[in-house]
């Protein structure tokens, strides 16, 4: 596509944006029991996020369905910058992992380093941890217990550092680990 989504009105640069992320992960799939297309995950991510207030900010959203090309594709940030601007870019740069470093690494970066990043990010970050319990729960991995258990106290870690950033989406992801360990039992 050529258009040039950084001249277009925003609903049709947020459409160019979830566009190009399904273009990106299409071929992959969700680690569930359904296998459903990864795109879904950042579509919920950015309707979380415009459910909760935020419908009227167009680079948050676009920032949330293009959350995870730089992790999972070949996407890089100057391409990301070109498409969709540097706003977009940068958000779309804090919330990912450098994954050059191990995973356990990874994970401890994230708790550690949440609270010094924009409110953009916090707020990214929120809603896909949110999306990420809500598929433990409702299209479990191939996870045991502990390892649920592992992912539900990381998250709640990472949030516990942003604390009042969204009481709504903070209150959703405290019920969720609620239903989550609930289902998952005391293993
Ligand atoms: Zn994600």
């Amino acid at each position: 596509m050529t258009l040039t989504p950084l001249s277009g009105p925003p609903t049709a640069r947020l459409l160019e944006a979830i566009y190009f992320a399904a273009e990106q992960h299409r071929d992959h799939r969700r680690k569930g029991q359904t296998a459903a297309p990864y795109i879904n995950h950042p579509i919920l991510v950015a309707t979380q996020l415009a459910r909760a207030g935020f419908g009227d900010d167009e680079e948050l959203l676009m920032a949330a369905v293009l959350h995870d090309v730089i992790e999972d594709t070949e996407t890089t940030r100057a391409e990301l910058a070109r498409k969709f601007g540097e706003a977009v870019a940068g958000v779309v740069m804090e919330v990912s992992d450098d994954k050059s470093l191990p995973e356990q690494e990874r994970k401890l970066m994230a708790v550690s380093t949440i609270a010094a990043k924009s409110g953009r990010a916090q707020l990214l970050k929120l809603s896909d941890l949110i999306a990420n319990i809500r598929d433990v729960i409702h299209q479990p991995p191939n996870w045991n217990a502990g390892r649920k258990h592992r992912y539900f106290d990381w998250a709640e870690n990472v949030v516990r550092q942003i604390r009042g950033v969204h009481p709504a989406l903070e209150a959703e992801l405290a019920q969720l680990l609620e239903e989550g360990r609930r289902q998952v039992g005391s293993t």
